[in-house]
């Protein structure tokens, strides 16, 4: 049963989202995930922008930028 929750927990997450892609700075200290490559908080990114699966971004701690909130 917990494999289901988490399913649905997903479907739910993915049918909120129009996406399931989202980019984020490759820099070590980089803790934000973005919905828009062109979202202001990338702009000052000096390391290389990559586009991930936003379930791997939170995996990694990632948290959605301040400015898409
Ligand atoms: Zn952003």
């Amino acid at each position: 049963m917990k494999t289901l929750s988490l399913i649905i927990f997903f479907f739910v997450n993915i049918t909120c989202k129009e996406s399931t892609t989202v980019y984020i700075c490759n820099s070590p200290g980089a803790k934000k995930y973005h919905n828009s490559s062109n979202c202001r908080g990338l702009s000052n990114c000096t390391y290389k922008i990559v586009k991930v699966d936003i379930e791997q971004a939170k995996k990694d701690g990632k948290t959605l930028c301040a400015w898409e909130k």
